[in-house]
């Protein structure tokens, strides 16, 4: 893989030539959705310009190779979070169809009265919605992990709340809204101990540093497209071989069977059981080209620059007047939600969209996380790879003006 500059990242991103408001636009809503290199968007439009196809079936030209480019992208994510072979990887909608998979699958057919599932709280609520849905038909419950103050996970709370009742253990890889990256590979192995398998939510963390399923030894791990530099309503599970054979399939339909008679029906091999349907041929395709623009850089290098990135912002922000960051736990993603004294997170949003700055305020999907400081909204500055300390001083500089001008 080739030098990383965030320049270089920037030159491939088409959207950061236009103005907003008049001003250069400043995406720092990452978090949210990242903007797409030039890379994956022409090779969206040149999917459908030469090789649009339905695939696995049809004995043509162009069913043949919209099949093998589909394939190529399952194998390209297989190899991106180090699955043992592509047929650990279900292509879904996202992250949260994703988890939904494993929720209404292996958890209708393994979750019983009594039974545990762990949800950290600090997850997205597409890791806690879908366990209380499958919890409540199957009589299981679902047990908060607390928060400790800085935003990471209590580990002696976890270690506590385990138990040969616990089935599940659902985190984050890293955090949408506190940015805080748990200890995922020894929390899983804790888990393991109790017999418990771990879905880890990968929809934060693998746009910023590089992810090896079999050495976090995660049963499950979801993640999306949209925010790895890729299409939208694209992303994928990672499952365990031995779990994905043992699973129900979930939606029925076209491309996951076998044979079907009135009498009887028989379903795909893995993973296509769990791909009913058309799926999202170009986006998959879109996906493989995102995959292979972030890892045309040095990762490992990404992930440093974005933690220095992440601390020149920490320290920007502490001379606004009246600012608090939410999350300083020491590991990190370069993610900055904050409040500003005096302002409603909203109007502090619009004032920086003004400048053609685009942060996100609200709840962020994760209220209980927002709650555990007392709050139901706050302002994110999500960082990413093209993002600068020039684009970070923009930020500050703005804040301190409206500070200025209420003050
Ligand atoms: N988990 C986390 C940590 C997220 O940040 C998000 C998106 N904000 C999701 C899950 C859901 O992803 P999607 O909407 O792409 O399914």
């Amino acid at each position: 893989s080739g030098r990383f500059t965030p320049e270089a990242a920037r030159q491939d991103m088409p959207i950061l030539q236009r103005p907003v408001n008049g001003r250069p636009l400043i995406w720092l809503d990452n978090g949210a959705t990242t903007q797409k290199p030039r890379q994956v968007i022409e090779t969206l439009a040149s999917f459908y310009a030469t090789a649009n196809s339905n695939i696995h079936r049809g004995a043509h030209t162009l069913a043949r190779e919209a099949t093998d480019l589909y394939e190529g992208g399952r194998a390209a994510v297989a190899e991106f979070l180090g699955a043992p072979s592509p047929d650990t990887v279900v292509v879904t909608r996202g992250t949260t169809e994703a988890v939904n998979l494993v929720a209404q699958t292996w958890g209708r057919a393994d979750l019983g009265p009594g039974d545990e599932i762990l949800v950290s709280t600090l997850e997205h609520h597409s890791n806690i919605v879908p366990w209380q849905m499958i919890a409540k038909e199957r009589r299981a419950r679902v047990v908060p992990i607390p928060l400790l103050p800085d935003g990471s996970i209590d580990q002696n709370a976890y270690a506590d709340l385990l138990s040969c009742r616990t089935q599940l253990v659902a985190i984050s890889h890293a955090s949408n809204v506190l940015g805080t990256v748990p200890p995922v590979r020894e929390m899983t192995a804790l888990a393991h101990r109790y017999g418990a398998k771990v879905l880890v939510d990968g929809a934060q963390a693998v746009a910023h540093f590089p992810v090896d399923v079999q050495e976090l030894d995660a049963d499950f791990y979801a993640f999306s497209g949209h925010k790895l530099y890729g299409p939208t309503g694209i992303g994928a599970l990672y499952a365990k071989p031995e779990i994905l054979a043992a699973m129900p399939p979930w939606q029925g339909g076209g491309n996951m069977i076998d044979s079907v008679g009135f009498d009887r029906v028989t379903y795909a091999p893995v993973p296509h059981c769990f791909e009913a349907g058309t799926g999202h041929i170009s986006g998959v395709v879109g996906l493989k080209s995102a995959i292979d623009w972030l890892t045309s850089f040095d990762h490992g290098a990404v992930a440093a620059y974005e933690t220095a990135l992440l601390g020149y912002a920490q320290q920007a922000l502490a001379t606004v007047p009246g600012l608090e960051i939410l999350g300083s736990a020491p590991e990190k993603i370069a993610v900055l939600t904050f409040t500003l004294a005096g302002h409603d997170p909203m109007d502090v949003a619009h004032w920086l969209d003004q400048a053609g700055i685009a942060v996100r305020a609200g709840h962020h999907c994760a209220q209980p996380a927002l709650r555990h400081y007392g709050l139901d909204a706050a302002a994110r500055a999500s960082l990413a790879l093209y993002n600068t300390t020039e684009e970070v001083d923009e930020l500050v500089a703005s804040l301190h003006q409206l500070q200025a001008q209420s003050g």
